[in-house]
């Protein structure tokens, strides 16, 4: 006997938890299904599930096969649950920890899966905004691709979205994951299909290398390497597939490919990247994270949750996350956005100690909870990023559909449908 989800779904047993919830195997009419059931602070918040409710047409309507499908939306009592396909298999983060790096081909081939389902998604006028390993799932049933790989799908559309409104964060705080964000929208740009292929290329970066191009160190040191760093080729890559990540990892989101050439382009990498191992890549000099994260919660560094995980919401720390993956930052300073405070950001490493944020990092730490202190809106304003956070909470902003957009080029087709 199972707990009951609305009239139509029964949950039966827990397959993880994240940061918006828990996700369950469950039984629906047409079999079995997952059922994302969200955390109670956000299922008993009226104006949340409002919004969630109307815009439920758009995250249904997204039908890919590269895409985690939402089934249903159920509103029942104190439940607010997501009903998905259910991908038997893991997730991508899972596999990388595992495996710390992975050979470019399967890794080509599981981006260029994904890079599909944001094809489709920026075509329907979906941004994600919360691209990362964690939200790519590897479905163990499917047939084997390029490399071993298996079939990636990408899930969470809309949940970024959903957590991250004005009225759930402060105005002085930040949201994202900042490893993927893209540099505009820590310049206070609205979220535009761009900024998914941006944290796809990320995602691609850290599968052949095992780190993030900008991860590592204080919040505010990754932030403002977005912004002013250039990513250092991996030696051994291929030329053509290092000029296509330059090319998404452009700080000019109108340079990057549009998702579908994304796609496209990197699957006729896979035949050239037949049979190559894994980069042989050294992970680079490291920032003092640790001093940076002295005000970590004490239960916390008792149980570390993953990559520069916080509550998403102030002193709401999910007892049932061990998987927070969006980071609340204070607001970082001006010498930290502009580049002055470099030793926060690349302080010599300990021989034999990892990089934090590479996956040998995570794994040795395990990750702790980061509760830092906010600063004002005033220096928010000084250094731009107070814009940004305005933005990315604003259910009003127009997603940009397809192919990259920003302040010189404005994404064709602004009246994308928005998603919760
Ligand atoms: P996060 O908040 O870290 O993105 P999620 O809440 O989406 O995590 O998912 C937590 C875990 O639940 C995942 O790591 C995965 O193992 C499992 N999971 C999520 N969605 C599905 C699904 N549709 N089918 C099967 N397992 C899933």
């Amino acid at each position: 006997m199972g707990r009951k989800i609305g009239s139509r779904y029964t949950a039966h047993q827990i397959l993880g938890r994240g940061s918006a919830g828990t996700v369950w195997l469950g039984e629906g009419p047409e079999g079995p299904v997952a059922i994302k059931l969200l955390r109670e602070d956000l299922a008993s918040d009226q104006e949340l599930v409002g919004r969630f409710v109307q815009e439920r047409t758009a995250l249904l309507s997204l039908d890919h096969p590269r895409v985690v499908g939402v089934h249903d939306l159920v509103v029942d009592g104190n439940d607010l649950a997501l009903v998905m396909d259910l991908v038997r298999g893991t997730d991508l983060r899972t596999r990388l920890e595992r495996e710390r790096r992975l050979a470019p081909e399967a890794a080509v081939a599981i981006v260029a899966d994904v890079a599909d389902a944001l094809a489709a998604a920026h075509a329907a006028g979906i941004v994600h905004r919360d691209v990362k390993p964690e939200n790519v799932l590897l479905d163990m049933q499917g047939p084997l691709g390029p490399g071993g790989a298996h079939p990636a799908l990408l899930t969470d559309f809309g949940v970024a979205k959903l957590i991250d409104s004005p009225r759930r964060t402060r105005a002085t705080k930040i949201i994202g994951t900042p490893d993927y964000l893209a540099p505009e929208i820590i310049e206070g740009l609205p979220p535009r299909a761009a900024v998914d292929i941006y944290a796809l290329a990320t995602v691609l970066y850290e599968l052949l290398a095992g780190f993030t191009p900008f991860g590592g160190g204080h919040p505010g040191a990754v932030l403002r390497r977005h912004v002013t760093e250039t990513v250092v080729p991996l030696p051994g890559i291929p030329e053509e597939l290092w000029q296509l990540m330059v090319q998404c990892l452009a700080k000019a989101p109108a340079s990057r490919l549009r998702a579908s050439e994304l796609g496209a382009r990197l699957r006729e990498q896979l035949p050239l990247l037949a049979g190559m191992p894994p980069l042989d890549v050294d992970e680079p000099e490291a920032e003092p994270a640790e001093e940076s994260y002295e005000e970590a919660a004490p239960e916390s560094r008792e149980k570390p949750p993953r990559r520069g995980a916080v509550p998403l919401v102030p002193g709401a720390a999910p007892a049932d996350a061990n998987r927070d993956t969006h980071t609340s930052m204070r607001v970082p300073a001006p010498d930290e956005l502009a580049g002055g405070a470099r030793g926060t950001a690349r302080a010599p490493r300990a021989p034999g100690a990892a990089r934090p944020g590479s996956a040998r990092h995570r794994a040795a730490t395990r990750r702790r909870r980061i509760t830092l202190g906010v600063a004002g809106v005033a220096l928010a304003a000084a250094v731009g990023v107070g814009a940004w956070y305005a933005t990315s909470g604003d259910e009003s902003s127009p997603s940009g559909p397809s192919g990259p957009s920003g302040p010189s080029a404005p994404a064709n087709g602004n009246s994308a449908p928005p998603v919760p």
